[in-house]
């Protein structure tokens, strides 16, 4: 029987309503609009396309949105110096620097400079060292995804065999902390588990499947594991299409839930932005709450 697909869209029509309800009591509580600065330095295409995302998701969900933008040639001290000058204002919220930055810059020690507080990518050090410590709060919006995909199956998480393929920053590495908070025995596998020949033996056992590569079909359809639930992260354009990492019709007919791509993670990781903007804006309002 073919798996039940994880659309993103449903989930995050409820958490942006729940946003929506969470600003209009900000509003109404303290006469102010949550607000989220983005910084641009350079000019590039997907970043362009990303902030006008961004623009658009604000503007329905009442939040402000502001968008400064640097030279391609700004210094590491000019974009420490604005990034300075939003962490110590009141009527700024959330902070997103959008990445790549150009050559020059190194993206770890510009995302250092970012007030924890309102890291609303969740990316800054202090906020996953909170994931390794289980407190969690701003956490990166990919990852917050596919574990809100997971939990949407009511599948019992604890003690489950998860694999998660790809260890980065952003994802990889932010979704296996959760699901080991959660109680899953979690392998993480990469480029060398893939070297090495060793990928098929891993994603034969999971039960969960996390798959966050950037290669389109790196996971052949045969490998997943019959009833498993599929959640794939992958953004590829192939002849003009967007697909994911793992290969769709062979793995529907195993896998008991799937993830489409496009369709499933990504609708669901704007969302958790709108969310993790609501997270930091109350933080910062009532700090004791
Ligand atoms: P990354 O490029 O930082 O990391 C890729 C990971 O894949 C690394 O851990 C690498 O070791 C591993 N890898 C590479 N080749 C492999 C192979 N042959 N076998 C096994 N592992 C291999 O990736 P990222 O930033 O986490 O992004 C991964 C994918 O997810 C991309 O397609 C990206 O566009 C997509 N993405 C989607 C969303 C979304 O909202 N849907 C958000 C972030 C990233």
């Amino acid at each position: 029987m073919a798996a039940v697909l994880l659309e993103g869209k449903t989930p995050a029509q409820r958490i942006t309503a729940e946003c929506a309800a969470a600003i209009a009591q900000v509003q109404q509580r303290y006469g102010v609009r949550p607000a989220l600065c983005a910084i641009q330095v350079g000019e590039r295409p997907e970043s362009e396309r990303y902030v006008a995302q961004q623009r658009k998701l604000c503007q329905a969900a009442t939040i402000d949105y502001t968008l400064r933008q640097l030279p391609a040639d700004s210094s590491e001290k000019m974009l420490q110096a604005l990034i300075g000058e939003l962490n110590a204002r009141p009527d700024v919220n959330g902070i997103i620097v959008q990445m790549p930055l150009p050559a020059h810059l190194d993206n770890k020690r510009v995302t250092a400079f970012i007030d924890p507080a309102k890291d609303v990518e969740g990316v800054h050090s202090e906020n996953l060292g909170k994931l390794i410590l289980n407190r969690q709060s701003l956490a990166p919006c990919t990852a917050c995804a596919v574990i809100e995909l997971l939990t949407s199956t009511g599948m019992d998480l604890y003690g489950k065999e998860a694999v998660v393929v790809g260890h980065s920053e952003i994802v990889g590495k932010p979704v296996s902390l959760m699901l080991l908070n959660r109680y899953v025995t979690t392998s993480v596998c990469h480029i060398a588990t893939s070297r090495r020949g060793l990928l098929a033996d891993h994603i034969r056992r999971a039960e969960i499947l996390v798959v966050a590569v950037g290669k389109p079909q790196v996971i052949a359809g045969d490998w997943i594991r019959e009833g498993a639930v599929v959640i794939d992260v992958g953004i590829n354009c192939v002849a003009g299409k967007l697909v994911g990492d793992v290969e769709f019709i062979p793995a529907q007919e195993r896998a008991a839930f799937i993830t489409p791509v496009p369709g499933g993670v990504g609708p669901l990781t704007v969302a958790m932005l709108l969310r993790n903007v609501v997270i930091a804006t109350q933080a910062q309002l009532e700090p004791n709450a």
